[in-house]
Order: structure tokens, then C-alpha cells, then sequence
């Protein structure tokens, strides 16, 4: 098998695919795992993501999970570690970006490493060090009434020097503009000052794919998906249709959404108007003790067999509002996901071998119910959105196809659009 050539640390199970889909549209074969795996790598691909839920959860605890995907992957030969978080730097004054970075620094004896969140294919950009989101800074976009990680500095030296022992600086745009040997010079002069971490100014993919020839011998990389786009080629890789290849895909259509975003609402109603096959599961008939699982899959089997079907919980603010005052937020949305993905294993268990799921937390939840322990990475569908490819005890033999789409990704015909994608 040839040796790994990126190792990737993801601190949430979204990020993890953005980033998995940007490598691959670079020109790397990439599988994303969930969680550290307990064995060896058993797939033939130039990066491997691990999916950790490390985003919120004690900085100790965060540490903890990243040295062990950290000692796995070198176990795995990793040439080159790739620390990702999300293109907002969701972190709280602890952490976690900083003392995880740190930690790897550690492990690795890496003296100097980069941390930008910049991805300008979804609007983050980095400018004098300062985050923007859209048009507006960093606080100034909704991060700042974030329930868990409130961003209320849009200054990314100053918010990771709060976070970190090791002295934090800037390389700024007019020193990226200049490319790849500037970078390197500008590195040295920071080293010099005592600098170990520099947030780097990015606006444009043309700054990243600058920025990408300079980071070619750096051990440890801290970013969003975005800086992803400038690595596959210092490993002498080209985006290439091979990247994306998956097995053939067969078997019968479904999607299950338990996403209330505006997006999925959308996505749900495009379905319908095109005379798509849709039921809605009603949260208040789960809290009745009803078993709505059993009734949906009873409602697609027949069905299925002749066109792709849609379960959905997806319900509008305001129903979800009710919803939620009657049962609870947390317990409404524990006992939907846990229904969406009873049906989202039946399906599969009935013949279904592509399967599109909307919803964050939803994909975790099928994903476990699935038993999917890792996916091979394939063809965007729309961004940040790409169909893998998995094993699975409910599909035994040659696995299913699975797109796990997040809230607010996603065009209005998406789940149409998935499955002639996938043809
Ligand atoms: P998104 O990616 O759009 O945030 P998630 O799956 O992460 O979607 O989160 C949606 C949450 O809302 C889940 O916990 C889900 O179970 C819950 N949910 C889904 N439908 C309803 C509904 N009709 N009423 C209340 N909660 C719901």
C-alpha cells in the first residue's frame, strides 16, 4: 500500500467532509474516518480525515482525542499533518484551536506552523489578520451570538494568543501576494522575533495556491478546508477525475432529512412540487408512543422499488418552535434523529443503495445507526457536499452510496440532482 501522504485531524464531523471534499477536487484519493479507527488503514488513498466531535468539549479532552488521531496517522505513515477546524475558528477563550495546535507541535517538534481559516469559496476571508464572514467582520456576522463559541474578536492573532503559550504573529497579504519565497522569508524573520503560530492573511484561491508551495516541509498545518487547495501539488498531484472515482453505484434511491434549515425546507418543497414520492414524520406522534419508523418504511417499501422516496421531519421555525415548547429542544431532537435514522437502516436493510441524509446531527445519527466506521470520498454534488462511498452491515457485500448534506448546503433540487450525479 502506498504510505499516507496527508494526515488530517478534523474537530467536528461536517468539517471533516468539507475539507475531504476540497482534497479530493485537488487531485487526492481520500477516505474520512469516524473517530480514530481501531486497526490499520485498509484503503489505497493519499489522505485520510478523522472526524473527531473535539470542537466543544473540555481542552483536555480535545488534546487527548487529537494525539491519539495524531499517533494513529503517523502509525500510518503521514508525511504531513493537517489540523482542521471551522473557517469561523469556532473556539472558546480555552481553546480548543490553541492548545490543540500546541499539543501537535509538541508531539511533532514542530518549531513553526500557519493557522487561517480562510476559504474564500465560502466567503472567509483573512485580511491584516482580522476574520471576515460575507462582508462583515467576524462579530459582526451572527458568530457572535453563537450558543457554544461566541466570536466576539474578529482579530485572529488576538484570539489565538489567548489561547496559546507560544508567542502568535501575522504574515499579511502583501507578503502572500508576493508568493511562495516571501512567505519562507517572512517566516524566518517571525522565528527570529520568537514567533512559533502566524495567522496568515488570505482573500482569494489565488492566495492559498500561493501559500501552498511554502508549507510544503511545515510538519503541522492548523486551517480551515480552505489551504487544503494548494497542498495536492506539492505531492506532485493534479486534480484529476480518478481522485473522485468510487465503485459503480446500484440499488434503490431515498433520501431522509431531519434538517429544519431554510435550505433543506426548500429542498424538501422542490421534492414535492416535482411530484416526488414524500412522507413527513410528526415528532408528537414519536412523543405518543407511536412507532413511525415501522410506518414510514411500511409507506416507502413498495414504493422505493419504483422511484427514489423522501422521509422527512423537516418543519418550518415555527412548527418546529411549537414542537419544541411541548417536548423539550433537546429531547424533540434526540428522539427525531433517533427515528430518522431507524428509517434511514431500514431503508437500506430493505434494498436502498443510495441514500442522501439532510442534517448535521441527523448524519451523525444515521451514520451510527449504519455502523459506518469510514467513507471513501467521491464526486461534489453541490458545495461542500459529496457522495461517498461506505461499508455497512446493513448493506452487506459491496456497501451503499451515502451524501450527508449539512443544514444550509445545497441548491433547491438537490435531492434530485444527487442521484443523476451519482448516474
Ligand atoms: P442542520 O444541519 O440543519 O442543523 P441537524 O440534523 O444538525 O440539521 O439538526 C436538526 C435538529 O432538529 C435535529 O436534532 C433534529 O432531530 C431536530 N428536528 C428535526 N425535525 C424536527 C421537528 N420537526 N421538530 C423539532 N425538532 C426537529
Amino acid at each position: 500500500m502506498a504510505k499516507l501522504l496527508l494526515g488530517c485531524i478534523a474537530d467536528d464531523f461536517t468539517g471533516a467532509t468539507d475539507l475531504a471534499n476540497n482534497l479530493v477536487r485537488a487531485g487526492m484519493r481520500v477516505v474520512q474516518t469516524i473517530g480514530v479507527p481501531a486497526g490499520p488503514l485498509d484503503a489505497d488513498v493519499d489522505a485520510v480525515v478523522v472526524a473527531l466531535k473535539s470542537r466543544t468539549v473540555a481542552p483536555a479532552e480535545a488534546i487527548a482525542l487529537s494525539l491519539d488521531a495524531l499517533r494513529w496517522l503517523q502509525a500510518q505513515g503521514a508525511r504531513q499533518i493537517y489540523f482542521k477546524y471551522c473557517s469561523t475558528f469556532d473556539s472558546t477563550p480555552q481553546g480548543n484551536i490553541g492548545p490543540v495546535t500546541e499539543a501537535l507541535m509538541d508531539a511533532l517538534q514542530c518549531d513553526f506552523t500557519i493557522a487561517t481559516p480562510a476559504f474564500p469559496d465560502n466567503k472567509r476571508t483573512v485580511f491584516k489578520g482580522y476574520l471576515f464572514a460575507g462582508d462583515v467582520l467576524l462579530n459582526e456576522s451572527g458568530m457572535q451570538n453563537h450558543p457554544l463559541t461566541p466570536m466576539t474578536d474578529p482579530n485572529l492573532v488576538r484570539v489565538l494568543q489567548a489561547q496559546c503559550t507560544r508567542k502568535v504573529g501575522l504574515i499579511d497579504y502583501a507578503v502572500v501576494a508576493r508568493g511562495a519565497e516571501a512567505i519562507g522569508e517572512r517566516i524566518g524573520q517571525l522565528k527570529g522575533e520568537g514567533v512559533s503560530i502566524a495567522v496568515v492573511d488570505a482573500v482569494s484561491n489565488d492566495d492559498l495556491l500561493r501559500m501552498g508551495p511554502a508549507l510544503a516541509k511545515m510538519p503541522l498545518l492548523t486551517a480551515g478546508s480552505g489551504v487544503a487547495i494548494g497542498l495536492p501539488s506539492n505531492f506532485g498531484l493534479a486534480p484529476s477525475s480518478q481522485a473522485s472515482a468510487l465503485p459503480a453505484a446500484g440499488g434503490l434511491r431515498a433520501v431522509v432529512s431531519g434538517s429544519c434549515s431554510l435550505a433543506t425546507n426548500r429542498q424538501v418543497l422542490d421534492f414535492i412540487q416535482r411530484g416526488g414520492a414524500a412522507l413527513a414524520v410528526d415528532p408528537l406522534r414519536i412523543a405518543a408512543g407511536v412507532d413511525v419508523a415501522a410506518e414510514a418504511l411500511a409507506w416507502a417499501a413498495p414504493l422505493v422499488e419504483k422511484q427514489s422516496v423522501l422521509v422527512y421531519s423537516t418543519a418550518e421555525a415555527g412548527a418546529v418552535k411549537s414542537v419544541q415548547g411541548r417536548l423539550g429542544v433537546e429531547e424533540a431532537g434526540a428522539m427525531v434523529e433517533r427515528t430518522i435514522a431507524a428509517i434511514a437502516r431500514g431503508l437500506v436493510e430493505r434494498g436502498v443503495r443510495q441514500l442522501v441524509v439532510a442534517g448535521g446531527e441527523t448524519s451523525g445519527a444515521c451514520v451510527q445507526a449504519l455502523g459506518i466506521a469510514q467513507m471513501q470520498i467521491g464526486p461534489q454534488i453541490d458545495p461542500g457536499v459529496p457522495w461517498c462511498h461506505a461499508r455497512s452491515d446493513a448493506a452487506p457485500g459491496a456497501g451503499l452510496h451515502i451524501a450527508l448534506k449539512s443544514g444550509n448546503f445545497g441548491g433547491d433540487d438537490f435531492f434530485t440532482k444527487a442521484f443523476t450525479v451519482l448516474a
